[in-house]
């Protein structure tokens, strides 16, 4: 039979599944011996099995009876007892402590003729009928429905008449006359009076916490942080103790650590003659630990001792109630306690110098969105702003610039060496140059998940969008604000963090943290100044990232097509380019010379002549990379995209053309616009991302791919006879079959040769292929055989084996189906393991079934999201390949992966 109930003797802190949170810590204090008043916690079993039959089960009640009466017979005093009646508090508590949850109802027990026993007892008449009302007001209202309103107005109803402005200034005669009100209130509201059997009272709070679980605001709650929704609740029954029996009384909240800056050192804060909330609620003004010290020695030294106590046990910074009834000291909650990202790292490394734990368990305690939180630039607080409004906080950071509404304008501002923010309606993938050039980015239209804010936090890029109160006219070139008009070259400043815009230039400061993870610890630690916290946090930081990088067996490569992008990278640590994309070096003036291949048709001279062209061009692009890469390796990737995409749009060259025929206006320029519609028609395709592109185009447009890896071997000849050590590999898009493999590795090898020749020198270029297609994972024991090594791309790898269109479906449904839990996270931000990764998993164990030591890593999105690269570590990759910006977030959860995987 399932065990429903549990004694706080009973459990322990690794029970949080079937106790909760509360539950479980409440069970290891009293497993160590701490002053906690005793009680019983209700499992989350107990109220899954509510839930699935709607019925409590009757096993369980017969359970929280015997357990009720263990307590009972502990303290010699029972349940609402008329002489000297036990109280009890109900508390929710689930795994994860979650916000939108019942509220605990405190001094369970009380009614008519127990009311006046607590009065006896306590020899408080006062504060037996405070705690009477404070009952039926919150019983009423979280477990009975009732609105709220309706005691809190009688209450002030009650004050105005009594000419007192304090609930304390309330005497026991008017605290009686609330109470009579207060049940009215309940029986006018339930059309039931107010419970006055003990029992009863404590199996409605029961009741009504399981039912909590289901509330909407819960679910929102559930939904927004990704807690599954068939966990469940538990529900812990403990005694009451006083906080509010007078002056010798009180209750608190404090930390073992500062949980804010990180500093060591007790903070806490405390009220006297107050009960549960009083200290968050604001009510009075709170009182800092510290004055504990002079008011009551003897409880403020045995707190400093539990608390330490605490720490030591839990080796973590732990935030704890405490309530003292009449100089003596409960303890009613610890957990370890939530942190800002900059106390994560502190806490930790001072735990490592304090010899709690161990630089690996170190690793556990901070995370990789927390160190890329230290990474944003942020406003300067203390600077003066004009806010002009606020939307979706959509990728963080601080940007500040000139407003730009499209690529021309960013571009040429970023030329001009003037910071701007690309502002639009929405964003599409047209617009990516406008957004790589801005410094950030503003969209009227649009959430978390649409074009602007999935790209933005992809590149790192400061990001607010959805701000509906802005109308972009692109017409006029102008934005508008309420009656604020501002044009183009107007200065605004956006923060990616809080979602607001701000006209003007605010202040920015680059962090610390940043000037370290790219210039070093020296120039962090000049950075952070005379700030002795920055510094320190500068320094546990580089403690905890050099330890990452000790421990870890994933390499950490980038993703980098430009030289600015790879000097950056290398500043983070890359140790080499795991992706590195050619299209860009078929733009601009090269366009031209891509036009003419395509238009050269059957006119074989014509194309070679064009691609002959772009050998040189390549080769200087190859040279530059190459060269700051020395020694390390870089993945070069052959042309990927459609060809479409770098000719005309087919709308526009149809306008055009039909515009020029009705003028009449012959000539050479219409006639090679016609040709180029033609093969504009003839490239077009429905959907492109599985048309012609990658390999196939490779194949298609032959001496397409030849030219690239010519213009690559050559570069590293060249390299190699200046004495240098280039490392590059020759990356194969979108092969599904060995064929195609065959046919481009037979090639390339070729050119190899011929290059080798012609410089008398020894090239060892590995020739790989991507695995981006199912069909590429099913069957990688084939794809081995030719390959040198395989690169998973699991954007293209997500994009195919759910059928999904990146571009099409973001915007169209991701955010219905993030919403109806289709999946918590949109799988092109964290690998979706139970599918696309299991694609992962045996094209790596497939392609090693050929070829054991054969390399393999990962590029696309994913290589430097935590969650993923925990995945790729544990299913054996050698390395992950991620934009820049993320490689110091990569190198820390590739560490953290490796010491908290089993193997
Ligand atoms: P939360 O999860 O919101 O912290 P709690 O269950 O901890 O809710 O309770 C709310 C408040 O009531 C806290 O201040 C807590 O210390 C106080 N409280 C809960 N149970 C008791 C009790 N048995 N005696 C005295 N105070 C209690
Ligand atoms: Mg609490
Ligand atoms: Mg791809």
């Amino acid at each position: 039979m399932t065990k429903f109930v549990y004694n706080f003797h009973e459990g322990d802190k690794d029970m949080k599944d079937l106790l909760g949170g509360k539950g479980a810590n409440l069970a290891e204090m009293t497993k160590m011996g701490l002053p906690v008043p005793p009680g019983f916690t209700i499992t989350t079993d107990a109220c899954r099995e509510y839930l699935n039959k709607g019925l409590v089960p009757p096993e369980l009640e017969t359970e929280v009876t015997q357990a009720l009466r263990d307590v009972e017979d502990t303290l010699g005093r029972q349940l609402g007892d008329a002489e000297d009646p036990l109280l009890v508090s109900v508390r929710s508590g689930a795994k994860f402590s979650m916000p939108g949850m019942m509220e605990t109802v405190l001094n369970i027990g009380l009614n008519d003729s127990s009311v006046n026993g607590l009065a006896k007892v306590s020899g408080d008449e006062r504060f037996a009928w405070d705690s009477y009302r404070r009952l039926i007001q919150m019983f009423g209202k979280t477990v009975l429905d009732v609105d709220g309103d309706l005691f809190a107005d009688a209450l002030e109803d009650l004050k105005k008449e009594r000419g007192v402005t304090a609930d304390v200034d309330l005497t026991a005669d008017d605290l009686k006359g609330l109470v009579e009100t207060f049940k009215k209130i309940v029986q006018d509201a339930t059309g039931e009076p107010f419970p006055q059997d003990p029992r009863k009272q404590m199996d409605m709070g029961i009741e009504a916490v399981f039912r909590s679980w289901n509330t909407e605001r819960a679910h929102i709650y559930r939904r927004r942080e990704r807690i599954p929704h068939d966990l469940g609740t538990a529900v812990n029954i403990c005694t009451m103790v006083f906080g509010n029996m007078g002056e010798t009384s009180g209750t608190g909240v404090c930390f073992t650590r500062d949980p804010s800056s990180g500093d060591s050192g007790v903070y806490g804060d405390y009220l006297m003659n107050a009960q549960g909330e009083d200290v968050v609620a604001g009510i009075r003004n709170t009182l800092p630990l510290s004055a504990l010290k002079d008011t009551n020695r003897p409880v403020y030294d045995e707190l400093r001792a539990i608390m330490r106590k605490l720490e030591t046990h839990y080796k973590d910074l732990c935030d704890i109630e405490f309530t003292i009834e009449r100089g003596k000291l409960w303890m009613l909650q610890t957990r370890v306690g939530k942190r800002t990202a900059g106390a994560a790292f502190r806490v930790a490394s001072q735990l490592i110098d304090e010899k709690l734990i161990t630089p690996d368990e170190a690793l556990e305690r901070v995370t990789g969105a927390q160190l890329t939180q230290l990474m944003f630039p942020q406003f300067d607080d203390s600077a003066s702003r004009t806010l002009l409004t606020r939307a979706m906080a959509a990728s963080p950071g601080a940007a500040v610039g000139q407003i730009a509404f499209d690529n021309a304008a960013a571009i040429r501002m970023a030329h001009e060496g003037t910071p701007c923010i690309l502002v639009r309606r929405e964003t599409n993938p047209e617009d990516l140059p406008g957004m790589v050039a801005a410094e950030g980015v503003l969209t009227a239209r649009g959430g978390k998940t649409s074009h602007a804010a999935v790209v933005a936090r992809g590149m790192g890029k400061t990001c607010v969008c959805g701000a509906e109160e802005l109308d972009v006219d692109l017409k006029n070139r102008t934005l508008r604000v309420g009656d604020r008009v501002f044009g183009e070259g107007h200065v605004i400043s956006i923060d990616g963090t809080t979602g607001e815009v701000f006209d003007g230039k605010v202040e920015v400061v680059d962090s610390p943290v940043t000037t370290y993870l790219s210039h070093g610890l020296e120039a962090g630690l000049k950075a952070a100044g005379d700030d002795e916290d920055m510094a320190d946090l500068v320094r546990s930081v580089d403690r905890l990232l050099t330890h990452a990088d000790e421990v870890r067996r994933l390499e950490v490569r980038t993703n980098a097509d430009t030289p600015e992008d790879t000097e950056r990278a290398l500043g983070y640590g890359a140790q080499g380019i795991g992706l590195c994309r050619t299209e860009h070096m078929f733009l601009g003036e090269r366009r031209a010379l891509i036009e003419r291949v395509i238009l050269a048709e059957d006119d074989l001279a014509e194309r070679a002549e064009a691609m002959e062209a772009l050998v040189p061009l390549q080769k200087g692009d190859f040279l530059q990379m190459l060269e700051l890469m020395d020694g390390k390796p870089m993945t070069v990737r052959l042309i990927d995209p459609p060809l479409h995409e770098f000719l005309p749009d087919l709308t526009e060259l149809e306008v055009k053309v039909a515009v020029a025929e009705a003028l009449h206006k012959d000539g050479p320029e219409l006639a090679k616009d016609k040709r180029m519609l033609t093969a504009v028609r003839k490239m077009h395709e429905a959907n492109p991302m599985l048309g012609l592109r990658g390999v196939r185009l490779g194949l298609y447009l032959p001496g397409l791919f030849a030219l690239q890896i010519r213009a690559l071997v050559e570069a590293a000849a060249e390299l190699k006879a200046k004495g240098k050590d280039p490392r590059p590999e020759i990356m194969v898009p979108l092969v599904g079959s060995i064929r195609e493999l065959q046919l481009v590795r037979d090639e390339a090898l070729e050119i190899i040769k011929e290059t080798e020749e012609k410089y008398g020198t020894e090239l060892n270029i590995p020739i790989g292929c991507m695995v981006e297609l199912p069909r590429a994972a099913l069957t990688a024991e084939d794809l081995a055989l030719e390959a040198d090594f395989f690169s998973f791309g699991t954007n293209d790898l997500t994009q195919t084996t759910w059928g999904f269109s990146r571009d099409d479906v973001e915007g169209a449904f991701f955010g219905l189906y993030t919403e109806e839990g289709v999946f918590g996270v949109s799988p092109f931000e964290t690998i979706d393991t139970h599918g696309v990764g299991r694609l992962v998993k045996l094209g790596v164990k497939k392609g090693r079934s050929a070829k054991p030591d054969m390399k393999m890593g990962i590029c696309g999105e994913h290589g430097g999201d935590p969650d993923s690269v925990h995945f790729f570590h544990k299913v054996g990759l050698n390395y992950v390949s991620c934009s820049p910006f993320r490689v110091p977030v990569a190198r820390l959860e590739a560490g953290r992966a490796a010491v908290m995987s089993e193997d």
